[in-house]
């Protein structure tokens, strides 16, 4: 059997694959099975930030890897440590809960909205309301935050709890208010397996005036936009918002499975021992991972994040075979003519790896991607479009 085989009859079906066996691969560069190189545009579905085994990242976390990969949440470690103070400062909230992913990231501030809302408001408020078109995770609690009903038809009955407004709708919401006592508003300021669409800013500011008057907890789903991806370090310092609880992932690790909940004044102190936990979560290795990623994202790597950005718009805005370019940073979503699927058919054939979501096709290219590649990558897309 070869490799593909081997998958196909022992690993679980729950992924469309692209026919293609990746082996290794260095920043933007990726090479197959039978040596052919690709330029990376998807980047692991956001993950790998700076690349495919960044240097600096790959010292960091092997150091750590031979000092303690492991210790359980029973001790102290410092990456956990730093990381935390880490992304305290740079945010302004003021603990962190680490867990493994982004669906663990959006359990806890499920959680944290829940006991806080419980604690101040009483037993029956803890309805948090998600947007339509939304995605916050698999577990069955984070698919019913998440506002796609094809994602809900075959696991019912679904945690309650949740209710789904249009975006844009405040006049659903103050509807809702009425009648149901909300703990949280959960939103993600780009909506990525949506299909890359950004929020509406006006949308966004009423949501928080909204939530401010009501104290109604502003929860934001960082996993994909934020750590960077965005052009600022979260997504929601471009809407200048000022969210009481923050989910992360994705990018934070550089590579490494890691998700935080990041608390802000209000829910700060809602957890004791006890009331929340994760075996490997904070564990050493992946913070070591956060911590180099993390130090290096300032202001310089932010702005070439909005320079490669604002250069995919220019050469895709109005190209053939492009009906619309959307997102924001190198969070980008592209509604082709042809169908999606096809454009990165054709992109992989010709050395580029690009994603999908929804109808559209999806770049989540390396923060700090060579422009050289990057214009590469671009003309074989642009092609891929026109055909
Ligand atoms: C990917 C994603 C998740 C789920 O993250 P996992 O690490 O796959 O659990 C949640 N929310 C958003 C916005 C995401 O993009």
């Amino acid at each position: 059997m070869n490799i593909r085989q081997m998958d196909d009859a022992y690993v679980a079906h729950t992924y469309a694959r692209f026919p293609v066996e990746l082996v290794r691969g260095k920043g933007s560069l990726v090479w197959d099975a039978a040596g052919k190189q690709y330029i990376d545009l998807g980047s692991g579905i956001a993950v790998n930030g700076f690349g495919i085994s960044d240097d600096a990242w790959l010292q960091a976390v092997t150091a750590q890897l031979q000092a303690l990969p492991h210790a359980s949440n029973l001790y102290y470690t410092e990456p956990c440590a730093r990381l935390a103070q880490m992304l305290c400062e740079r945010t302004g909230m003021q603990r962190v809960f680490f867990g493994n992913s982004g669906a663990e990231a959006n359990e806890c501030l499920i959680k944290a909205a829940r006991k806080y809302a419980a604690e101040k408001h009483g037993p029956d408020c803890y309805t948090i309301v998600t947007l339509q078109n939304s995605f916050h995770g698999r577990t069955l609690t984070t698919l019913s935050a998440t506002g796609q009903d094809h994602y809900h038809e075959l696991y019912q009955p679904l945690t309650p709890g949740f209710a789904h407004i249009a975006p844009g709708d405040m006049d659903g919401l103050r509807a809702l208010a009425e009648t149901t006592k909300l703990a949280a508003v959960l939103i993600e300021c780009v909506q990525g397996e949506g299909g890359v669409v950004p929020l509406e800013a006006g949308f966004v500011q009423a949501l928080s005036d909204f939530c401010a008057k009501n104290d109604v907890l502003l929860a934001v789903d960082e996993v994909q936009t934020g750590n960077g991806r965005s052009g600022q370090l979260y997504a929601y310092m471009t809407y200048g918002l000022k969210p009481d609880i923050v989910s992360t992932a994705k990018g934070l690790g550089g590579g490494l499975p890691i998700g935080a909940c990041l608390l802000g004044a209000k829910v700060a102190d809602v957890f004791g021992p006890g009331d929340h936990g994760s075996t490997f979560g904070g564990n050493p290795a992946s913070c070591a991972g956060g911590v180099s990623i993390v130090s290096r994202m300032d202001e310089a790597l932010l702005e070439g994040v909005r320079a490669r950005s604002a250069y995919i718009f220019s050469e895709l805005e109005g190209a053939p075979g492009v009906e619309s370019v959307t997102g924001l940073g190198l969070m980008i979503g592209i509604k082709t003519q042809k169908p999606a699927r096809e454009v990165v058919a054709k992109c992989i054939e010709n050395g580029v790896l690009c994603l999908t979501a929804k109808d559209r096709v999806r770049l989540l290219p390396a923060l700090n991607i060579p422009m050289e590649q990057l214009k590469q990558a671009v003309a074989v897309l642009k092609a891929a479009c026109a055909e």
